[in-house]
C-alpha cells in the first residue's frame, strides 16, 4: 500500500528474501497445503521472476493465481527476519495483474460497484435479509441452485444473521451527549458493522459515552480496505481522500474504530498520497487521529465497570489488529478489567482466521482448511465467548461454529465491556 512502484523498485523489495525458508513456520496457506508454491518465499520468487523480465505481467495464470491465493495475513512479515513486506509486495502484484488484464470481475462489482458506494451496500443487506428470512432461501439450498455457482455458492453460508437495520438508521436513537464531555471522537462505522454487525457499533458508541466522549458519526464511505487487497490503489486513494475531508473538519481528538481492519487501513493512508502534496500533509493530521477502540479505551482510561460477567472468554488476533497494529494485549487488557470474566488463551489465536475480507468467498475451499484449525483451538479452550476485534473475522467464526456445530457466541470484546456497564445483555 504505497505509491506505485516501478519493477525495479519491486525487484528491490524482492531482493531482500534470502530464501531463508522462516515462514513456512506461519503462512497459513502453506500450513494446509504443504506445498512450496503456497508461502511467501515462493510467491516473491515468482514476483522476482517478472521484475528481472522473465515473466510478463498476468501471462501466467497459474502466477497469478499464486499471487491471489494470498491472504495478505502478515504472518510471514512478522517473522521474516529480513523484514520483506511480503503484503505490499503481493498488492503491487495484484496492482500490476489490473493493469494488463484488467480489473477481476468480482472486484470490479464488489468493491468498486457496491463497497464504494455505502448506499448501495445497505440496500444489499436490506435484500438479503428478506432472502434469509423467506422460503426462497431454503428453497435454493435444497435447489442445488448454490452448487451451480461454485465459489460464489459457498459464500451465501458466510452470511451472518442480518438485523433489521444498519448502524447509520439506528445512530440516532444511539448517540446522545454524555455528561462531564472529557473527549471528543469521530466513530468510524465501517462498511461491515454498518451493514452486519450493528450490535458492535452500538456498543462501542455506548462504552465511549460511558467514557465522557461525545461522539460524531459522520456519513464515512469505505476505509478502502478490500480495494486495496485487490491492488485498485487509485481507488483506495479516492475513498480516503473522501473520508479525511468528511472527518478532519470536524476536529476530533481521535477517530476511533471498531474494525481492526478499518483502523488498520487508516493508519496506513499516508502511504497513499506520497506523490500528491495536498493530502499528504492532512493523512498525516488524519493518520496521528486514528486509534483502534481498545487501544483508545486504554489510552484515556476507563471507569471500572460495576457489572460482572460469569462466563470464560477467549480472544481470535485479527491480522490488522495483532500484526498490522501490534495491539494483541489491548482487547485482552480490557477483558480483564471485567469483574467475574475468565480468560483463557486458545491454541493459534493469532493464527489468521481464512476469512480475509473476501477470501472466504473467493477461495472457500482454503478458508474453510483454515478455518477448522482456529475452531479446534476455540472448541478446546472450552470458552463460552470467542471475542474478536474485526466484523470479517467474526463473520467467519459465526460461520465456524454453525459449520462445526460448536457451542458458543461471538462477540466484539467492546460488546462484553457494554455488558459489564449495563447489566443487560448484548444486543443480538
Ligand atoms: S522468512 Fe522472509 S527472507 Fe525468509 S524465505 Fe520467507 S520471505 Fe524470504
Ligand atoms: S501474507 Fe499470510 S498467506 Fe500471504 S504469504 Fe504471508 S503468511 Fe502466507
Amino acid at each position: 500500500m504505497t505509491k506505485k512502484l516501478n519493477d525495479r523498485e519491486l525487484l528491490d523489495l524482492a531482493l531482500k528474501c534470502n530464501r531463508c525458508g522462516t515462514c513456512q513456520d506461519v503462512c497459513p496457506t502453506y500450513l494446509i497445503t504443504g506445498r512450496e508454491t503456497d508461502v511467501a518465499r515462493s510467491r516473491i520468487r515468482l514476483i522476482r521472476m517478472v521484475a528481472e523480465g522473465k515473466y510478463a505481467w498476468g501471462e501466467e495464470a497459474e502466477l497469478s493465481e499464486h499471487l491471489k491465493s494470498c491472504l495478505l495475513c502478515k504472518a510471514c512479515v512478522t517473522a521474516c527476519p529480513s523484514n520483506v513486506p511480503t503484503d505490499e509486495i503481493m498488492m503491487h502484484a495484484r496492482n500490476e495483474i489490473n493493469n494488463v488484464k484488467g480489473m477481476p470481475l468480482f472486484n470490479r462489482i464488489a468493491y468498486r460497484g457496491i463497497f464504494s458506494h455505502s448506499g448501495r451496500l445497505a440496500l444489499l443487506a436490506r435484500l438479503l435479509r428478506l432472502y434469509q428470512r423467506s422460503f426462497a432461501s431454503s428453497l435454493v439450498r435444497k435447489s442445488g441452485f448454490l452448487n451451480l455457482l461454485r465459489n460464489y455458492g459457498k459464500a451465501e453460508a458466510l452470511l451472518p444473521p442480518i438485523p433489521e437495520k444498519s448502524l447509520k438508521a439506528r445512530l440516532p436513537e444511539l448517540i446522545r451527549t454524555p455528561p462531564q464531555v472529557k473527549h471528543t471522537v469521530v466513530y468510524f462505522a465501517g462498511c461491515a458493522i454498518n451493514a452486519f454487525y450493528g450490535r458492535f457499533g452500538a456498543a462501542t458508541i455506548e462504552v465511549l459515552q460511558h467514557n465522557h466522549c461525545r461522539v460524531h458519526a459522520p456519513a464515512v464511505v469505505c476505509c478502502g480496505g478490500p480495494h486495496l487487497s485487490g491492488g485498485d490503489f487509485e481507488e483506495a486513494r479516492e475513498l480516503a481522500r473522501n473520508n479525511i475531508d468528511t472527518i478532519l473538519h470536524l476536529q476530533p481528538d481521535a477517530v476511533v474504530s471498531d474494525c481492526a481492519t478499518c483502523s488498520g487501513i487508516m493508519k496506513e493512508y499516508e502511504k497513499l498520497f506520497e506523490n500528491d502534496p495536498d493530502y499528504l500533509e492532512k493523512s498525516r493530521t488524519f493518520v496521528a487521529k486514528i486509534r483502534d477502540v481498545s487501544e483508545f479505551l486504554l489510552e484515556i482510561g476507563i471507569e471500572k465497570p460495576s457489572g460482572t460477567i460469569d462466563a470464560t472468554v477467549t480472544v481470535h488476533d485479527p491480522c490488522h489488529l495483532s500484526r498490522g497494529q501490534k495491539l494483541a494485549d489491548a482487547p485482552r487488557q480490557l477483558l480483564a478489567k471485567i469483574d467475574g470474566l475468565k480468560r483463557v488463551e486458545m491454541e493459534d489465536a493469532e493464527m489468521c482466521c481464512g476469512g480475509a475480507g473476501s477470501y472466504g468467498a473467493l477461495h472457500p475451499d482454503a478458508s474453510r482448511q483454515i478455518l477448522a484449525r482456529k475452531m479446534t483451538g476455540y472448541d478446546q479452550s472450552g470458552a463460552h465467548y470467542l471475542a474478536t476485534s474485526c466484523p470479517a473475522c467474526a463473520m467467519q467464526l459465526e460461520f465456524g461454529l454453525r459449520h462445526h456445530s460448536l457451542e458458543g457466541s461471538v462477540v466484539h470484546p467492546i460488546e462484553l465491556l457494554a455488558k459489564a456497564y449495563t447489566h443487560i445483555p448484548e444486543a443480538s
